[in-house]
């Protein structure tokens, strides 16, 4: 008979494979296809497996490992290796040896697993009615973590010793999700809900009661601060306007759109329109909010999001949230953050005492610390691809592979608003989670916090990093850079904020080196290289060089800032480049705009003079032409929340038809440079407000601004050029992106931000990568 031939390989395996039940898993499979060796950790982002037997088990054991691996394991290299056999009997796991690796990737967190919800909502089961439940597959992870590696005495779990029952699966290795689970807890021994009025006496001190309570109170009408994972939420009914009008009161939140979160896949069907995509962002194990369309005849409040046609809804990503949605008669609630306006959302009860009492009536806490903050993260669709508006929770701190390796570490702070920092280091770049618009001190503190647990957990020296912030002179994170830099004697770098925006998504993409892409950026603000305030922009992009082919058409911008708040200010500011100022006058008057200033006529002559006369600061940005159209369609006249005229523009211009216009006579080129003329667009659709309905207004200047911006792609682009890539705040939008891609045709990939945000959530990874290539930081 002829013997079998036994062969061995050696497997290494990098990405999120610690913490996940990785090891357990890989043990079964290699006892189910009869090999031997062994499974352990290597580091703290890497596994390495030894397995010998025969040639077809060992393939279909690698076949199993990439096809049935847990499911919030991420697998992001491969290596294998054929060895010489060792002569094992049997199949181990061993334990961790010491680091080779010096990187230990920090694992996000993970939404609810459907067996340990099973559990919770299994009367015979242990875990019967239980908030915390979780396993090596689900729960949280990075919000709990003090330091790494990834152990329990190292979390926020440390609190709670193990009963012997959880004891007693937490080293069975046959158990697959609960064997060395750091998470894992259960009535007895894990964490428990208190449910307290605003003055903090306890009502219910019984986990399941006091949810019950809970669900109760909130149908009642009230408004509940709820700690859950990241931070606090802020809950109440999403069907009583009463209620929601309390709650905007209150939070000081006009119009801001409303966060929901709706018991499963079938309520949430009820709210917004489902796709397969939006099926399977919802139940992904991160359970991101997605915006998406609203249904029609939606039972939710018209005051959720007002003027806007989408919804932004999550599914509930711990047994407490499902177990608090069931109770509920409508299934679905306003589960908002619990912050004060413009700060940081709380995460601890002292926290939460002091700043959103005034907001709630009571409060729902659990005695578990969290140790880093984490807000739901947020996607919407544009063109049916999905994009981050926020990029936390579930999804931080992953790192991204990028095409380079770093010599020296890279610290880098983001821009302005809805920003995040990041870290460069070996091949990775590491953003922090979001944290917010950094115009106050609570953010900024929130920014450098985030920042110091990456640099203090990779072992970052920040004397031989290099640090780099965006070139406006004003922004906060470039004062903190500076102090950092002088702090620690090392040097500093300023990028340009359009730049950064496509190197980004070059990083994304892993786009080579030399390699060079046309780049759009369209957002409301960056600081331009000739001073000006720059946000439409075409530029041929290298990572450590750019140029600017094209651009709008500069204008005035009445008042700066205050320009941002009160949207016929810029349109003032276009028209006054092709009206006088009474026929300006006239056009405020007949369009009723000047309700859109404050003081009323007598600011009306303020602006004109700011525009006709100062005629600075200039501006060439996408947000300020669309907050104008917004304005003289009378659709937003004043700006509460970021990017709220051109927004709510997008949402009225559903149904409209498309115009038949010529765009090109807007196109000139001028110096080399094509640009845009936006107020003689502007001033024709004026003409075209006589005699067409004002949707299809708006649907057609969306349009045709994003086939402009292409027209200049395709008239710069040459053979070399593979991608057009769009980015800036302003590429969510539907419309324009649309625009885009009609023109672009096949004749250039079209590439959207994947896995960072499009607005400056994804400036720091941009800027990482600039400062590195120019710097000649890159091995
Ligand atoms: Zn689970
Ligand atoms: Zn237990």
């Amino acid at each position: 008979m002829c013997k079998v031939m036994v062969k061995a390989v050696i497997i290494r395996i990098i990405g999120l494979v610690q913490g996940v039940g990785f090891r357990p898993f890989v043990y079964r499979i290699a006892t189910l296809h009869n090999l031997r060796g062994y499974v352990r950790n290597l580091g703290g982002a890497e596994v390495e497996i030894f397995v010998e037997g025969n040639e077809e088990d060992i393939n279909n054991f690698i076949k199993d490992l990439r096809e049935k691996k847990p499911p919030s394991s991420l697998i992001q290299e491969v290596y294998i290796e054929e060895v010489k056999p060792r002569g094992y009997t049997s199949f181990k796991i061993v334990k961790s040896t010491r680091t080779k690796s010096k990187l230990s990737m920090i694992p996000p967190d993970f939404g609810i697993c459907k067996y340990c919800l099973e559990e919770v909502l299994n009367p015979k089961s242990r875990w019967y009615h239980y908030p915390f439940n979780s396993c090596a597959w689900c729960g949280p992870r990075f919000t709990m973590i003090y330091r790494v590696p990834y152990d329990r005495e190292n979390t926020a779990m440390v609190d709670f010793p193990l009963c012997e029952d959880c004891l007693k699966e937490y080293t069975d290795p046959n158990n697959l999700r609960r064997f060395h689970a750091q998470g894992i807890s259960c009535p007895k021994c894990g964490p428990k809900l208190t449910l307290l009025d605003k003055n903090g006496s306890v009502i219910e001190s019984e986990s399941y009661k006091a949810l019950c309570k809970t669900a109760k109170l909130i149908e009642e009408g009230n408004i509940v601060a709820i700690k859950g994972v990241g931070g606090f939420h802020i809950a109440c009914l999403a069907t009583n306007d009463e209620v929601v009008r309390e709650l905007r009161i209150r939070k000081k939140r006009p119009t801001k759109p409303f966060a929901l979160m709706a018991l499963n896949l079938e309520v949430a069907s009820k709210l917004i329109e489902i796709n397969n995509i939006v099926a399977s962002l919802l139940t992904s194990i991160q359970k991101p909010i997605v915006v998406a369309k609203k249904r029609e005849n939606c039972p939710v409040s018209e005051l959720v999001a007002p003027n806007l046609d989408t919804l932004g809804v999550m599914l509930p990503y711990t047994a407490m949230h499902y177990l608090l949605l069931e109770q509920t008669k409508d299934k679905f609630l306003i589960m908002t953050s619990g912050n004060p306006k413009g700060e940081p959302i709380c995460i601890s009860e002292e926290e939460a005492f002091n700043k959103i009492k005034g907001i709630v009536d009571y409060f729902l806490i659990h005695n578990r610390k969290i140790i880093n903050r984490a807000d739901d993260s947020v996607i919407r669709l544009t063109r049916g691809k999905p994009i981050f508006l926020r990029r936390s929770r579930g999804y931080v701190p992953l790192w991204l592979i990028t095409p380079f390796k770093f010599k020296k570490p890279i610290i880098s702070v983001g821009a302005m608003l809805s920003n995040a920092g990041a870290i460069g280091v070996e091949k990775y770049i590491i953003p922090t989670q979001y944290v917010g618009d950094v115009d106050n001190y609570e953010n900024l503190k929130f920014l450098e916090k985030s920042l110091y647990y990456l640099i203090l957990n990779y072992k970052i020296n920040i004397n031989e990093s290099l640090i780099v912030a965006d070139k406006h002179p004003l922004y906060p994170t470039r004062s903190f850079a500076e102090r950092l830099a002088n702090k620690y004697n090392t040097k500093i770098d300023y990028v340009q904020h359009h730049h950064a925006h496509i190197a980004s998504v070059m990083v994304d993409y892993k786009i080579p080196i030399d390699e060079e892409v046309i780049g759009i950026a369209i957002d409301g603000v960056g600081f331009g290289d000739d001073g000006n305030i720059w946000g439409a922009e075409v530029l041929l992009v290298k990572y450590n060089e750019y140029k600017r082919v094209g651009h709008f058409k500069y204008h005035p911008l009445p008042g700066g800032d205050l320009a941002v708040e009160y949207p016929v200010r810029s349109l003032i500011g276009i028209l006054s480049l092709v009206l006088s100022e009474d026929e300006v006058v006239r056009v405020c008057k007949k369009y009723n705009l000047i309700k859109g200033l404050p003081k009323g006529e007598r600011e009306l002559n303020i602006v004109l003079k700011q525009a006709y006369f100062l005629k600075k600061p200039l501006a060439s940005s996408m947000g300020r032409f669309l907050d104008a159209v917004s304005a003289l369609l009378g659709v937003c006249l004043k700006r509460t929340y970021e990017g709220e005229p051109a927004i709510t523009l997008e949402a009225f211009a559903r149904n409209g038809k498309l115009l038949d216009i010529d765009e090109k006579e807007y196109l000139k080129l001028d110096n080399d440079i094509y640009i845009i003329d936006t107020a003689k667009l502007l001033s024709d659709l004026l003409q075209l407000l006589d005699e067409f309905d004002k949707k299809s207004i708006a649907l057609t200047t969306q349009i045709i601004v994003g086939r402009l911006l292409a027209h200049i792609a395709l008239k710069c682009k040459n053979r070399s050029h593979r991608y057009l890539i769009l980015s800036g705040g302003a590429a969510v939008n539907e419309y324009i992106v649309k625009g885009v891609e009609e023109v672009i045709g096949d004749k250039l990939e079209i590439l959207l931000p994947r896995s960072i945000p499009a607005n400056d959530g994804g400036i720091a990874v941009g800027q990482i990568a600039i400062a590195a290539v120019r710097n000649s930081m890159i091995e």
